[in-house]
């Protein structure tokens, strides 16, 4: 689907929906919450499997706990997510029941989406939910991730959701019309970007911060879009306050901003092991190696390695780096742990045997399960 012509063949959708559409005042708005609703039956209507992407726990907490703003302290961001969970959850159960719509709770931290198995897994959980005609509403697990473990918000959340259930849209509703080429709060001159072929680094530094309730601001939208391109899936980035806007934009609707799907995109698992995996350890390659797994598709061999940092096991992602300056060049999955590593590193693929007792394989880090990074920061 490259183009907003085609949006009417989309079979299923991930949407987004931020804080500041359903919070009033920061208190959940039923009305809001209804109108989203009636429009999410709409879809349904239609044939189409959605699923959503709720943002709303902090914000109802705060509320909720009697806090004065949104708190600061990761301890009090979890108490209101978790409080505040309980309440976007029984909100959603009421707007979608009025429209005879069955919800089911998803809570996911980055370390679920890191785990391949577990991935997998929250997949095929939400895709029975959606064979049953239910509507999985995703969040992150707030209340147990810690900073450094955490997706962070839930734009990109929503784009490795979308990636997860191969979705062939990602439409991220949020109370600005779209991406403008300035900031409108500030410009009243600022125009609506209505179509984005290509995100680059010079897009995402222009984007702007959040606003007062939410996390994700126009940049973790936009890097969101980008990286979902590079899937190969198309985003929509528009205002949930306008009327039947979901409807309006899968009929391909001029609304909002509209980013196309990369030509040459990532398979399922590349995308996996650049945007969600987390590197346990890190290999240090020669030139050689680097030229060949950067430049030739190829497979990364014990001897093209020099070092290694980090403890892990057979079947962890590792980052690749050049040995020379440390650049990081791209992400994939060891065949061999790191005390095995540090025994066959510098030989050739014939002696792993003789050296390891036996061989898993002759590569280290199989193209297969290898992405090697564009260009653009990917983390
Ligand atoms: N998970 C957070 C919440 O439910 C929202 C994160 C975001 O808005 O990006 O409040």
């Amino acid at each position: 689907m490259n183009n907003r012509a085609e949006l009417k063949k989309a079979r299923r959708v991930v949407v987004k929906i931020g804080s500041s559409l359903i919070c009033d005042q920061e208190r959940l708005s039923q009305g809001r919450l209804r109108a989203l609703a009636n429009q999410i039956a709409q879809l349904r209507n239609r044939g189409l499997e959605v699923v959503l992407v709720s943002s709303g726990a902090v914000a109802a907490g705060v509320r909720k706990l009697g806090l004065p703003q949104r708190p600061q302290t990761l301890i009090l961001k979890q108490a209101c997510a978790s409080a505040g969970q309980v309440s976007l959850m029984t909100s959603w159960e009421k707007a979608l029941g009025t429209f005879n719509l069955k919800c089911a709770q998803i809570l996911l931290t980055a370390d679920d989406l890191s785990d391949r198995r577990r991935f997998l897994n929250a997949r095929n959980t939400m895709l029975s939910l959606v064979d049953l005609g239910v509507v999985p509403i995703v969040n992150e697990n707030d209340t147990i991730a810690v900073e450094e473990l955490k997706v962070g918000d839930n734009d990109t959340l929503g784009a490795l959701v979308a990636s997860l259930v191969e979705a062939d849209l990602f439409i991220n509703l949020t109370d600005l019309d779209g991406l403008f080429d300035s900031d409108p709060r500030l410009n009243q001159d600022a125009k609506l970007v209505t179509e984005v072929s290509e995100v680059d680094q010079k897009m995402l530094d222009a984007a702007g911060d959040s606003g007062p309730m939410g996390t994700g601001g126009m940049f973790t939208k936009v890097r969101a879009a980008g990286r979902l391109a590079e899937r190969g899936v198309p985003s929509l980035i528009a205002n949930g306050q306008a009327r039947d806007i979901l409807e309006r934009l899968i009929n391909g609707e001029e609304l909002g901003t509209f980013f196309q799907p990369s030509k040459k995109h990532r398979r399922a698992k590349q995308y996996w092991l650049a945007f969600a995996a987390r590197p346990k350890g890190r290999l240090l390659i020669d030139q050689g190696a680097a030229e060949a797994v950067v430049n030739r598709g190829k497979s990364l061999l014990p001897g093209g390695i020099t070092g290694l940092d980090g403890l892990f096991d057979a079947g962890d992602a590792v980052t690749l780096a050049a040995a020379q300056d440390g650049t990081e060049l791209g992400v994939g999955l060891t065949n061999y742990s790191s005390p095995e590593i540090e025994k066959i590193m510098g030989l050739s693929s014939v002696l792993i045997e003789s050296v390891l007792g036996c061989s898993h394989s002759d590569e280290v880090v199989h193209r297969n399960n290898l992405v090697i990074f564009n260009g653009q920061q990917t983390k």
